[in-house]
């Protein structure tokens, strides 16, 4: 990557990482040495000392805080033997020594105990730093290494413009609108004047919306690139620090130096992790840390005056509904930029961008390929690109082909293929018949897309089989015969264990819980309940976005209404379970057949498999 970073004061950070180890070093020699390399005297139990004094066979001692060392009297022409014993409270000792006639002293005091005192002045707080920085950087995410010094300094890292290969708008694809916004606020810390001439005042603060992986931490470096100013980056969760007070002082810290270096750009990636809403952090008034570093941004991001430095304030997150509103408020974050899931041009262009990087075959259709990923974000299609360059290389092939994309979608709508687990005979003619019912009730609903693919190839965390349905267009809105068709679908393959082999396995359990999840949405989110009417009974605003996950906390309903929801569900699936019931027991020889091939054959695909699906017969009375 062509963005280098600046490093902060690095002398400090090798300085005070050198003295850690250093003084770690010297309180392990000290723990270690006397024992490793101390081959002075043999120790020997006192009551031995005093019995060998009392003897008469001592000649020296020389007495210590916490050891004694004595020599024994030259007895022929050996050496005088040396040995050592820990001395007891013994006030008695000198008294016998005088008697016995024996040389004795204290031992005088180390001669290195200057260094000895300095050593156990300064290793303590050594350690404690050594600690204190261990569970900064653990609370801190782990960000890269830091030095002990730097405890309270901002993290933020400092972006120049590289020589090579910086990123540019030219490398984001879509998302228009956010560029066309960036770009105002790149073209104002060019040339101020143009704007201010006018008396145009200019945005502090710009938040850049959307879900994850499209593009936003992107989009900040090419804003990065294209700037020409100093651009600081840093990470919401870099400030949520262990000890109060710290994440606020890194605000400080960080707003500090920009200004010094204005005009600049202040970045803050998944900006939630500090500026959650500080009424919704639970009890006892929440999260401290975090409050003090929210109150501090707010207070710093008042502080400038448009006028003075041009600093401006660029943050992202995916989840604008946590944040505080003091955050959004006019003179913070006043602009707002959407940087949504891309469309179907809009897939094709990232493709295009993300495509230079391998080398495609002649038959690589890119625009196929958009078509046939409806929801990937851009970070899903970079690594859609790198996938399908994978498979090309494992298959030996030269260049990217279309058939890699193919079974690269595959693998990351469903996961990789795992041909080691084995399943046994009844348990794989149970998963053919489960996902030939949702193909066939997929077939005749609408909703749902093609289905492309039955596998009974196991894949992914769960799933044994797998059905595999692709759109063939983007969908924005659905109705309710749609979405019905959908939770038919998911019923299907618990529908045709039940239709052929009359019993239910535990295989359907991932099915219901989606489709119970979306009836619940349609009843609750939707309003597409005629008994509970247009109303909303889930909390916060996700609710309405399609395709989107589990339920939402339910909003605080009267127990009448909360049985009449759990009603209304009921009754939606089970009329989708009994539509799908239908539809097999109307088509129990089409069944049979399409199971016991893919019995046979362990997959079905594409043009066979369509001409199979077809002659699924509509159910009669409906
Ligand atoms: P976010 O910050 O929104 O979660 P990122 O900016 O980290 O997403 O995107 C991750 C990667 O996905 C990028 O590095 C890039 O390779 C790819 N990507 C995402 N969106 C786009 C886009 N609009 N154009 C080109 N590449 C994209
Ligand atoms: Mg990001
Ligand atoms: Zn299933």
């Amino acid at each position: 990557m062509g963005i280098k970073e600046q490093p902060k004061l690095p002398q400090f950070r090798i300085v005070a990482n050198i003295l850690l180890a250093v003084s770690g070093l010297f309180l392990l020699l000290n723990l270690f040495l006397p024992g490793l390399f101390a081959s002075g005297p043999t120790g020997v139990p006192y009551s031995l000392f005093i019995h060998q004094v009392q003897e008469g066979e001592v000649s020296r001692v020389s007495v210590g805080q916490n050891q004694i060392i004595y020599q024994l009297k030259a007895e022929n022409a050996e050496p005088a033997q040396v040995f050592a014993t820990t001395p007891i409270f013994d006030l008695e000792l000198p008294k016998l020594l005088e008697e016995k006639g024996v040389e004795f002293a204290a031992t005088p005091p180390p001669k290195n105990t200057w260094f000895t005192t300095l050593l156990s002045w300064v290793i303590p707080p050594l350690i404690f730093i050594g600690i204190w920085q261990f569970f900064i950087a653990r609370g801190g995410g782990g960000g890269g290494p830091q030095g002990a010094l730097s405890i309270g300094k901002s993290k933020a890292k400092v972006y120049v413009e590289g020589e090579s290969a910086k990123i540019t708008f030219a490398d984001v694809a879509g998302v228009e609108e956010a560029k066309t916004e960036l770009v105002e606020i790149v073209d104002f810390l060019k040339t101020p004047a143009r704007f201010t001439q006018i008396g145009a005042r200019i945005p502090k603060g710009v938040l850049l919306v959307g879900p994850p992986g499209t593009g936003k931490t992107l989009l900040a470096k090419a804003v990065a690139g294209e700037a020409g100013v100093p651009f600081f980056s840093i990470s919401g969760s870099e400030f949520v620090e262990l000890f109060v007070g710290v994440g606020s002082s890194r605000v400080r810290d960080l707003f500090e130096q920009a200004k010094k270096q204005a005009p600049c750009i202040i970045f803050i990636d998944e900006l939630d992790a500090i500026g959650k809403s500080r009424s919704s952090n639970g009890f006892y008034g929440g999260n401290d840390e975090r409050e003090q570093t929210l109150n501090q941004l707010l207070t710093e991001m008042d502080g400038f005056a448009a006028g003075d430095a041009t600093v401006i304030v660029l943050a992202a997150t995916n989840r604008p509904e946590v944040l505080d509103p003091a955050l959004l408020r006019p003179g913070r974050f006043d602009r707002q930029v959407l940087v949504d899931r891309p469309d179907l041009s809009d897939r094709e262009a990232i493709l295009k961008i993300h495509a230079q990087k391998v080398k495609l075959g002649d038959d690589v259709n890119l625009k196929a390929i958009a078509t046939r990923t409806p929801g990937f974000a851009g970070a899903d299609l970079a690594n859609l690109v790198n996938e399908a360059a994978l498979l090309a290389a494992r298959n030996l092939r030269e260049k990217v082909a279309q058939e890699d994309f193919a079974e690269a979608i595959e693998r990351v709508v469903a996961g990789l293929e795992k041909k080691s687990r084995v399943m046994n005979e009844t348990e794989k003619k149970i998963v053919a018949y489960h996902e030939v019912g949702h193909a066939m009730v997929g077939a005749l609903t609408t909703g749902n897309g093609r289905v492309e693919k039955i596998s009974i190839i196991p894949r992914g965390m769960a799933a044994l089989g797998y059905t595999l349905q692709l759109p063939t267009e983007d969908r924005f809105l659905m109705n309710e015969t749609e979405l019905r068709g959908q939770i038919a679908t998911l019923l299907g393959g618990r529908s045709a264990e039940e239709v052929v082999f009359n019993s239910i396995t535990t295989g359907a359990s991932n099915d219901l819980q989606r489709a119970t999840d979306l009836a619940e949405r349609m009843v609750t989110a939707y309003g597409m309940s005629k008994v509970l009417g247009p109303l909303a009974y889930q909390q916060g605003q996700q609710a309405a976005f399609l395709g989107n996950g589990g339920a939402n906390p339910r909003r605080a309903v009267s127990e009448d209404t909360s049985k009449a929801i759990d009603s209304e569900v009921k009754e939606i699936v089970e009329t989708a379970h009994e539509q799908a019931l239908e539809i097999l027991r109307q088509n129990r020889d089409l069944l049979e057949a399409i199971a016991t091939q893919l019995l046979e054959t362990e997959v079905i695909e594409g043009e066979k498999l369509h001409d199979l699906l077809s002659q699924v017969k509509p159910v009669a009375n409906s």
